[in-house]
Formats: structure tokens, sequence, C-alpha cells
């Protein structure tokens, strides 16, 4: 079968000189805009079009291509995480979060992750591509559409490493901005990376007030090399020069995940060094006691832990939160998510 094209890969413009060469007047692409970012991404729902119409979009078009294969709801929360089927069978998973300000996402990025992170389940078995802005876009859009709600903000910290993918991630956060599409804030949206210090300092210089995250979970080079290989390409203090780069340029502060593992890097002399080193730098550290993931025998550090660094860190005037941990009954919580084989899961 011959490979469909995405619209949603497409601009509006693009969509429009699509639409008209299959000779569609020009007001039918606007429709079909419509219908897609208010997330219906079935061309059979899209009730305002001629039938013929409808069927010539599904012969000839994809948008997004992804389908719900499975969906699972916390107990505790409500956190909802969501397994999609790529159009190639492969597979990834989004997490929908409800907080007091409204819905937020979390989304993948690629198709695995070859960052290698030795706590993360999404490094496990390994890379096979980026997921395209089509699949980014579907992603919110599906998940706003089942739940019939608006979607205010999100997080690229689901599967893969968002500046391994940096182009098709940037042109995504530009098109949801788009007042004709899912008009996002730049100022609601979150990237995170593990510390790819020359996309950092890109993204440094791209103009859009979207937030940073940066995953350092060690205050040195020897341990953050021993659980994160992305440091021996680039070493701690070159991403620390790469981050103050960053925030002399966009006068943003970053926010520094730092996952804590029992007796590996949540010690008090390792909370003075990374206060040492943070200490009068823009930032705001985000400590996540380490989840569970099979496999991997990384113990979370005890709350008393966790509470001792983070009075460290507050002691140097540095802003500190923990994070709440949301889904964790449905393996929906930080390094949790995985692409896995679509037959291993029952379909909805
Ligand atoms: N690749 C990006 C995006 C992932 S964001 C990055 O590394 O930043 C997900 C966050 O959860 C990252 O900070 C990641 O390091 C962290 N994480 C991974 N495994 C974890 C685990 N088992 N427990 C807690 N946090 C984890």
């Amino acid at each position: 079968m011959r490979d469909k094209k995405d619209l949603l890969e497409m601009t509006f413009e693009e969509l429009t000189e699509a639409l008209t060469a299959l000779g569609f007047p020009a007001y039918r692409s606007k429709q079909v805009y419509q219908w897609l970012y208010s997330g219906q991404l079935d061309f059979n729902g899209m009730s305002n079009l001629p039938k013929d119409m409808r069927s010539k979009l599904t012969d000839e078009f994809i948008a997004g291509g992804l389908k719900i294969a499975e969906k699972l709801i916390s107990k505790i929360d409500g956190t909802r995480k969501y397994l999609f089927e790529l159009k190639d069978g492969n597979t990834i998973e989004s997490v929908l979060m409800k907080y007091h300000y409204g819905y937020s996402v979390c989304l993948s990025t690629q198709v695995g992750c070859r960052m290698g992170c030795a706590f993360c389940a999404s490094a496990s078995l390994g890379m096979v591509r980026n997921l395209t802005v089509g699949e980014l876009l579907a992603q919110i859009l599906t998940i706003s559409h089942d739940i019939g709600e608006r979607i205010s903000h999100l997080v690229l910290m689901g599967i893969g490493e968002p500046f391994d993918n940096y182009n098709n991630v940037i042109e995504f956060m530009r098109r949801i901005n788009r007042e004709d599409t899912l008009n996002i804030s730049f100022r609601k949206m979150t990237v995170s990376t593990c510390g790819i210090v020359p996309r950092i300092l890109e993204f440094a210089r791209e103009g859009i007030p979207v937030n940073l995250s940066v995953s350092l979970h060690a205050p040195n080079n020897e341990v953050r090399q021993k659980t994160m290989p992305v440091a021996k390409k680039w070493p701690f203090d070159e991403l620390l020069a790469a981050c103050k780069e960053y925030t002399e340029i966009t006068s943003r502060r970053i926010t520094y995940e730092y996952s804590m593992i029992e007796n590996v890097n949540d010690s008090i002399e390792f909370a003075e060094i990374l206060a040492k080193k943070l200490k009068g730098t823009l930032c705001h550290v985000n400590l996540i006691p380490v989840n569970t993931v099979e496999g991997i025998g990384f113990g979370k550090s005890s709350k008393a832990r966790v509470e001792a660094f983070k009075n460290v860190l507050e002691r140097y005037g540095i802003a500190v939160t923990v994070r709440r941990e949301l889904g964790s009954d449905i393996m929906a919580a930080c390094g949790q998510l995985r692409r896995k084989n679509i037959s291993e899961s029952g379909k909805v």
C-alpha cells in the first residue's frame, strides 16, 4: 500500500494546496483544518463535509495515524495513560494529568530512546525513530478529543529525548501556539532534556518562551556519568556553562530535575556540592524520588532524606520543590513509560 500523506504534517497553506489539487473548493480546507484542531482526526466524523469528500480524504490521507490501543485510568488520582499504536505498528505512551489550573499532557517525542539513562524504563529497548510533527500533534489532539476538554499545558517528558528530535519538536510547539490551532501559550509548555549541550544553546536562541527543564540527577561528573551516558559526551561543567548561557540569553530560569536514588545521589554531602554549583544561578530544583522500574534495582530515597536534601538547597537560597507522583498505580510516573510490542498488551 502506498504511503498516505499526513494532513497534520501540513501547514494551513500546504493543506489548502493538497485539497485544491484534488478539486475541493478553498472553504473546505478551512473546515478540515478546524476539524483537525478540534481533535476530530477521523475524516468520517467531519459532519459538515459531503460524504464523498470524507471517503476521498480517507482514501488519500491520514491525520496523525495514531490509534488508542489501550487506556489506563489511575484509581489514586485520575491520571490517564494512553498506549498509542502508530501507523507503522510501533507504540508510544502519553499521560494526561489533571491539576487545579487545568489539564496537562506529558507527550512522547521518539519511539524509544537512545540516551540510555540507567534508571529509566524508556531507555530499555533502545530507539527506533523520531516522531513526526503529525504524531506529536495527534497525541494531544486525540487525548483532548477523548476527554472532551481543552488541554492547557504540556510537558515533553514522555518517551524519548526531545532535543534528539529537535526540528520536529520546535515545529510542533510553534504549530500549537498559533491562534488558529490550539492557541497554547509557549509559557505553558515545558521541554526536558538530559543535557544535549549544543541543542540547549540553539534553544536559547529560538526566541520562544518555552520552559526548559534539565535532567541533572547528580552534582558532579563522576556520578552523573555512571547513570547517564550523555554525560560522557557533554561533561557536567560544560552542561552548567550552557545552562548559564541559556539563562543569560533568555532571562528565564531553568528547572533542574534531580531523581533521588537511595545511597547513589541523595546524601547531604551531595546536596552541599549541588547547592554550591547552583547558588546564584537563575534556577529551580525539582526533586523526584526515583520511581520503581521493573528490572532496575534502584531504591527510592526516603521522605526524610528528600527533606534533608531539600533543606540544604534552601539554606543556600535555592528554590526547591518535590515532584508529586501521579499515576503510579498505572506505571505512568516519570521514567516508567516504555514502548512495547502491541501483542504484550490487551486492546481496548
Ligand atoms: N529525555 C528527557 C525527557 C524525559 S523527562 C530528559 O531526560 O529530560 C522524564 C524525567 O524523568 C527526566 O528527568 C528523567 O531523567 C526522569 N526519570 C527517568 N527515570 C526515572 C525514574 N525511574 N524515576 C524518576 N524519574 C525518572
